[in-house]
């Protein structure tokens, strides 16, 4: 039972969505304790829509995931058939986030498609837990995700 997500994660997913522009972002939504408090960002700029979902079409089962995040240059944040196609597969939280990437340019969607209402909560972010270790690590494996992309990369 997911009780919200933590403001901290979804500034971290506006902000991804805002560093990306104009081309997307895609991640992955871990939760803790019933609270999504973590977002992974999986390796890869990529410009075109269908290819950035494929590549959460390509992940591994049962790694405690409990959705998806993904940034629509756009402006809008409507699902499209490809995201619904996605969000029956991945999780029963699907986050888009939209252009200009403000503190309301977002919506999330149940793995039908049905428009959820997500509580933000104020939380204070969490170290790595052993699982997202695991999490991270399977990612690696599977080459969906780089060590690179978390850590930060200035100059
Ligand atoms: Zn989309």
């Amino acid at each position: 039972m997911i009780k919200g997500i933590a403001k901290s994660a979804l500034d971290l997913i506006l902000n991804l969505g805002k560093s990306s522009h104009p081309q997307e972002f895609v991640g992955l939504l871990s939760a803790e304790e019933g609270i999504i408090s973590d977002v992974l960002f999986l390796s890869g700029t990529v410009s075109s829509h269908e290819s950035a979902l494929l590549r959460l079409d390509q992940l591994p089962f049962g790694m405690g995931v409990v959705g998806s995040a993904h940034s629509h240059p756009s402006g809008s944040n409507l699902p499209s058939r490809a995201d619904l196609g996605l969000f029956s597969k991945v999780g029963n939280y699907n986050l888009i986030v939209c252009y200009p990437y403000g503190a309301k340019d977002w919506a999330c969607y149940s793995s039908k498609g049905e428009l959820l209402e997500l509580k933000v909560l104020d939380v204070e972010p969490k170290g790595t837990s052993d699982e997202q270790e695991e999490l991270i690590r399977d990612l690696t494996e599977a080459g969906l995700l780089e060590p690179d992309d978390l850590t930060d990369q200035d100059e």
